[in-house]
């Protein structure tokens, strides 16, 4: 099981990012390389990332299951002027470049909200911007994230998905399913079986290159893209189950970015150990915020 969670970026970047992971008992991780609302980037530190390199290694943490994303500022899909979509694209190759510099192989890319353009012209764009990106950059790949549908958002379903990767037309560009944004666009995670031949049918199998793993505090088909802690959503405890237990899905890395847990209104604490500890058991325990209490000595 290839497991892990959102963790931090901040300080000793990659370094702390490994330590963080290592705390909850998992073997992969996923970061942003600054805050997700801006685009304001520090450059990387070669001593953090072979030092975070070497702790990798010691604890079975192998770098080609680790995933960035990039923030969510930056929406391929609103295209106004030239300027303003160059720029989203020429952040992209930065981000992209930072990662190659990490060692890092995935970025996360979340394809954008059609504000202006019609939905087509909007893939396309999207498609066509990775494409550049992707030219312009080595080895890293983008993997473009399905959404849950809220608002104007683009890639929703399995069609817009694959006009995003026929437009890109690289092999670098994969795809990252996301549990909580397939419940809230349609996809019964009861049925996922049947949607991971769909994608397979249509796109293939082998472009799915991460999987967040996250519960869903909306009804199926809600278009509202709002997380929860595994097994306390609409999805519940043993579908997720099903899909991180997956074995055509083996070797794909699963990220959980569940809502950390507010103890008091000064203090939130990340629940990944315990969620962590629970997905490797297989048993669900609605006692999660008492653990999370006991394991913080609260
Ligand atoms: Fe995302
Ligand atoms: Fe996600
Ligand atoms: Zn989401």
């Amino acid at each position: 099981m290839i497991i892990g969670s959102h963790v931090s970026f901040k300080g000793d970047q990659l370094l702390g990012s490994v330590k963080e992971a290592i705390s909850y008992g998992a073997n992969t991780f996923m970061f942003y390389t600054g805050a997700p609302q801006n685009t304001m980037r520090s450059p990387i530190n070669d001593t953090y990332t072979n030092e975070a390199k070497t702790l990798m290694a010691a604890n079975n943490i192998d770098i080609n299951n680790v995933v960035c994303h990039a923030p969510y500022i930056i929406n391929l899909a609103d295209y106004e002027n030239d300027d303003k979509y160059n720029f989203g694209i020429n952040f992209l190759i930065q981000e992209l470049k930072r990662i190659e510099a990490l060692g890092v192989k995935y970025l996360v890319v979340h394809p954008g909200s059609s504000l202006k353009l019609d939905r087509m012209e909007a893939l396309k764009a999207i498609g066509n911007a990775f494409k550049i990106a992707l030219t312009r950059t080595d080895h890293a790949e983008i993997l473009v994230e399905t959404m849950a549908g809220k608002g104007s958002e683009c890639g929703t379903n399995l069609n817009e998905i694959k006009l995003i990767l026929d437009t890109c037309d690289n092999p670098r560009l994969k795809v990252c399913l996301d549990t909580c944004h397939l419940n809230d666009s349609g996809v019964d995670i009861n049925e996922f079986e049947q949607y991971l031949t769909d994608f397979d049918n249509l796109i293939g199998i082998d472009k799915i290159g991460c999987v967040h793993i996250n519960d869903s505090k909306n009804e199926l088909g809600s278009h509202k893209d709002r997380h929860e802690n595994i097994g306390f959503g609409t999805i519940g405890f043993d579908a997720l189950i099903k899909v991180i237990n997956n074995p055509q899905l083996k070797d794909v890395p699963k990220i959980l970015e569940t809502p950390y847990i507010k103890i008091n209104d000064n203090l939130s604490l990340a629940p990944y150990k315990e969620e962590i500890a629970m997905i490797k058991s297989g048993t669900f325990n609605p006692e999660l915020i008492n653990l999370i209490k006991d394991n913080a000595g609260i």
